[in-house]
This record gives C-alpha cells, structure tokens and sequence, in this order.
C-alpha cells in the first residue's frame, strides 16, 4: 500500500522526519487501536473485510493478499527507516528478489556484482533467463560498471558489504554513472540494516532486506521488503505484490514489527561484539586474514566511514583459519556459543563454512576467485556478551589449529 498517503499518514503524536532513528523504530507504524486504545497493534488474520455497498469497503482494506494493517504498519515502520517514501513487504528476501526481477520486461539487461547471495545468484542464472533477462556479474563493479553497461541494461544489482568476503562498494559512484544512462540501483542492504547504511541517501533507486536476518532479528520469520520513493515504482511493484501474491502472513509481519523496535539496539551491540572478536583475530597467530568492514585495516574503510553510520562495521565477519578446510570444520564444531547453522542476523552467534555450505553451489574456481576459500569461516556476531564470545572464539580457534598438532606429534613419538 501507498506508505506515502497522506490520507493514512502517522498523525502527529508519533513519529515523523523529524525524529531519529530509535524514536522512529519504536513509533513508526505503531498508532494505537482507534477502537480499544491498545498499545500494540492487533494481529488482523482476517483474509477478507466487510463493505457497506458494492465496492465501498468500510475501511481501506479489502483482501489480504492486496493489502492488511499489520503488513501497512511494518511496511511504513521500514519506509520510515530507510528514509523511503514507500515500501513493500513481501513472502521472503527472495520474493523480494523475484518481484524487483520481474519488473523488467523480458530483453533488459542487469549488472550484478559477483558475490551476490546464493539465491539471488541462483535467481538470476537459472530463473530470471526463463523470461529474457540476461545477468552479467562483475567482480569490480565500481571499474567495469561503465563498460558493462548496453543500451538494453535497466538495473545494476549490488549487495554492500558482500557475501561472505565483506566487501563494499561506493553506492554513490554505482548510482552516479547509472543515472547517467537512466538505470536503476538496487542495494541488498540485508548485511547491514537500516541502522548502519541508507542506500537511498547515497543515491540507489531501490533498497532491499531479508527481513528474516536483521530486521526480525529473532530467526523466527522468514520475510522480505522493499524500500523506494518513486511513485511509478510503487504503482509497478505493488501491482506485482498483488499480482504475483508472494505476501507475508499477517503474522509475520507483527512478529517481524515487534523485532524491528529493537534493530538499534540489536546493531549496535553486535557492532561492539563483532569488532572486539574481529581485533582478536586479528592478533591471533591462527589467523590468516580477517575480513571486517570495521577495521581500519579493511581495504575499503573509506568507503565505510562514507555509508555507513559512525564507520560501523555490523554484525558479520569471516576469517581464514590456518590448516585449512578440516582445520576450519573443526573451528565450526569447537564453538560453544557460536551455533553451527546458516542465516544471520539474529540475537545469537551463528557460525558455518561458506565454501561447504551456503557457497556450496559456486564451483570452486569460481568461489576462490572470489576470496571464497575452504578454510574461510563466517560468523554472524550476536549480542550476547562480548567477553564471552571473544573467549569462545578463542578457545575454539586452540582447539581447531594447536590440537591436533600436539595430537600428532604425541602420534609421532608413540
Ligand atoms: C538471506 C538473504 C537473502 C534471501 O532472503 P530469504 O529471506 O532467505 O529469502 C537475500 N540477500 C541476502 C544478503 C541474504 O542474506
């Protein structure tokens, strides 16, 4: 729905442009009930609602799938906070992915960067090409962008920071040469959440989350959103969510509203974590190199400093381990904290091996071209206490690379 509409604008008790970013992320989209006065909003599950004349609904909702309060509230929650006019809530990240795709009429042309998301890779080689659109990835994007460019190119993809190498990109010198020839830029902002990175300030066209990671923040919803300000992208878009159905439940997107209430405090406390572990690594003898947007050592720390808020680096990092891919599967099973599992985002500490498991799918040439190697391990940093996540990560690292050759070298003697 028009998140922009001023017949359904926040009314002024709550929040507006005016306020900053928890006040906003607490308020946004959270009126009371004008009937019972409650606080939090109901979950409406009713799929239908009720007219008082033939194509007169008595409110402004008519069929959920077309739109329902609590998606309208978690989708103008999401607007406020990317400083967007409008924004679409959909089934999944990658619906979100499939919808933004299938804006395009068969022909166009898109340049991707090349370490995409998995599924968004997967989409845009396998599912995308059914319906004539072709995908060109670009491992240096801010080099090649203008010589990739053809006349038929309608879209530049980019995820800054990237997956799982953490690499940025200057969104602002994407947008700049796009513009130049009428393209949109898309920015997968799922790495680092609204609270660290606006893509639309910097110049992108379109802003996309997996709400499953940080903005639900609790692992408990698998959602997607899209973030804009042009009117024409709304009327596309919103006919397609409609079209297409691919909508999240009314449940979800309460679940995924409480969450975002809390996204400040979640980045900002994983952001602490995360940057205390990444100076551990990098002090570690086992370590061979740490990829932390957050570190001044990072080879794109202007750009950080640039997009991101205060420079920070968020919740996610990945490390080259020594001794290779068994040396990093021992560091995956040695953590006590840290859980083994894909996804991100979330209040607790993930781990897991892109190379093994959700880089799997790239061949290997492919994924090493990209700094993807077998001993690169990944964490998605919670916010637990940091003492205790540094003191894990530390004790697993022992347990993964001086172990096993203390193992061995008793082998040897006996
Ligand atoms: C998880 C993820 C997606 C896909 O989102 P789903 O909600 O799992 O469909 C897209 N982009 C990035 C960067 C992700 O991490």
């Amino acid at each position: 729905m028009a998140v922009g509409d001023p017949s359904i604008e926040t009314p002024p008790r709550a929040s507006s442009p005016v306020h900053k970013f928890g006040t906003l992320a607490v308020h946004a989209g959270s009126d009371h009930d004008p009937v019972t006065g409650a606080v939090i909003e109901p979950i409406s599950l009713s799929t239908t609602f009720a007219q008082s004349a033939v194509g007169k609904p008595i409110g402004q909702f008519e069929y959920t799938r077309s739109s329902n309060p609590n998606r309208e509230n978690f989708e103008k929650a999401v607007a406020a906070l990317e400083h967007a006019k409008y924004a679409l809530a959909f089934a999944s990240g990658s619906a979100t992915t499939a919808v933004v795709l299938q804006s395009l009429a068969a022909g166009s042309h898109v340049v991707s960067i090349s370490d995409v998301y998995g599924g968004t890779h997967r989409y845009f080689t396998q599912v995308a090409s059914a319906h004539g659109v072709k995908v060109t990835f670009s491992p240096s994007i801010e080099i090649e962008l203008d010589e990739l460019i053809r006349p038929e190119t309608k879209l530049i993809w980019i995820e800054t920071p990237s997956n799982p190498t953490l690499s940025l990109v200057d969104i602002r010198k994407i947008a700049t040469s796009a513009h130049q020839h009428g393209i949109h830029v898309v920015v997968d902002n799922t790495f680092l959440s609204p609270y660290i990175q606006n893509p639309l300030d910097h110049g992108a066209d379109i802003v996309v989350h997996s709400v499953t990671k940080y903005i639900n923040g609790h692992s408990d919803v698998l959602m997607g959103v899209a973030a804009f300000n042009s009117p024409q992208l709304l009327k596309h878009l919103a006919f397609l969510q409609n079209a297409i159905g691919a909508v999240p439940s009314a449940f979800d997107c309460w679940l995924a509203h409480r969450g975002l209430k809390t996204l400040h405090l979640r980045a900002r406390e994983s952001t602490k974590n995360a940057t205390g572990i990444a100076n551990a690594l990098s002090a570690s003898p086992h370590v061979i190199a740490v990829n932390y947007p957050g570190l001044s050592t990072h080879a794109q720390r202007e750009v950080a400093l640039k997009q991101h808020r205060d420079g920070m680096g968020g919740g996610m990092l990945s490390f080259r381990v020594r001794g290779g891919q068994a040396a990093a599967e021992r560091f995956c099973q040695s953590t006590k904290l840290f859980t083994l599992a894909e996804s991100l985002g979330g209040v607790e500490s993930l781990v897991e091996l892109p190379g093994r498991m959700t880089h799997a799918g790239i061949p290997k040439e492919q994924r090493e071209a990209a700094g993807v190697f077998d001993d690169l391990v990944r964490i998605s940093v919670g916010i637990e206490d940091e003492a205790d996540l540094r003191a894990d990560v530390l004790q697993a690292l022992e347990k993964a690379v001086i172990a096993p050759k203390i193992a061995n070298g008793v082998n040897g003697l006996a």
